[in-house]
């Protein structure tokens, strides 16, 4: 059986109540005749609440950006996958590469909150991807390995099934560089090869989206390779008539 479509926005510290509503009435209007591809956009905190009540019964789903992988306590700051549920949020991003680099986020601490999410049934949206440097060297597979291993040690390769997994090269996000389709077709096909090698049901099953500065004008060509189900998306998720033609790039 095809893997259905999928496109997930990723807002970013974007948004404002006011233009979030314009933003969220543009994609219920812009996904009322989807069929067969989910649609789901992750919003800042604060904004989980309005997003549940303005999308709620329509068909998109909405979700975090980032998750605590402790589930309660004095842990200031933080917000837990318990917290998201409650709020309606089916998914939540883990392992983005700006919470890798920018705050630190390791491989171990990543599988933590992979492990959370799915503890509260939200679906973590993995991300993994090389840097610009890891790939002129050659090691975009031994880091993607090491990126997924982390997971699977810790939750186990049935539960990878039960995700979704972004391959986002780090050099390709809000950069303008997209990879070729040729290029991230080969990474999502050596990513599937690798699963492959725990399970070969959860290899087939598994959606695997691809992000990196897609846009309207390169996204139907992006989802059309064999072994990319979709994308994930931020900057353009901001742009209602960008976002559209993403979503409509995408497989039915
Ligand atoms: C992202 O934030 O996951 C992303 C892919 O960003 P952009 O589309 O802006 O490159």
């Amino acid at each position: 059986m095809g893997r259905a479509g999928f496109v997930a926005g990723n807002w970013k510290m974007h948004g404002s109540l006011v233009r979030n509503q314009e933003l969220l009435d543009a994609v219920v209007s812009g996904t009322r005749s989807l069929q067969n591809v989910s649609c789901v956009v992750c919003v800042p905190y604060p904004y989980i609440a309005q997003t549940q009540s303005v999308l709620e019964g329509s068909h998109v789903l909405w979700g975090g950006q980032n998750v605590s992988q402790y589930h309660h306590g004095a842990y200031t700051g933080e917000v837990s996958a318990d917290m998201l549920a409650d709020l309606g949020c089916r998914y939540v991003i883990v392992g983005h590469s700006e919470r890798r680099t920018l705050f630190g986020e390791g491989n171990q601490v990543v599988a933590e909150k992979f492990r959370a999410a799915q503890e509260h049934s939200i679906t973590p949206i993995l991300c993994v991807g090389e840097t610009l440097a890891q790939r002129e060297s050659d090691e975009t597979e031994q880091v993607i390995a090491m990126q997924l291993d982390a997971v699977i040690d810790l939750a186990g390769i049935e539960a990878l099934g039960q995700s979704v997994i972004a391959y986002e090269p780090v050099w390709a996000i809000g950069t303008g560089k997209t990879a070729t389709p040729e290029i991230a077709q080969s990474v999502h096909a050596h990513i599937r090869a690798y699963l492959a090698g725990f399970s070969a049901d959860v290899a087939a099953k598994v959606q695997i989206l691809y992000g990196g500065s897609v846009t309207g004008a390169t996204a139907a060509e992006l989802f059309g390779q064999a072994d990319i189900d979709g994308g994930l998306v931020g900057g353009a998720s901001l742009k209602p008539e960008d976002f559209a033609q993403i979503i409509a790039g995408a497989k039915q």
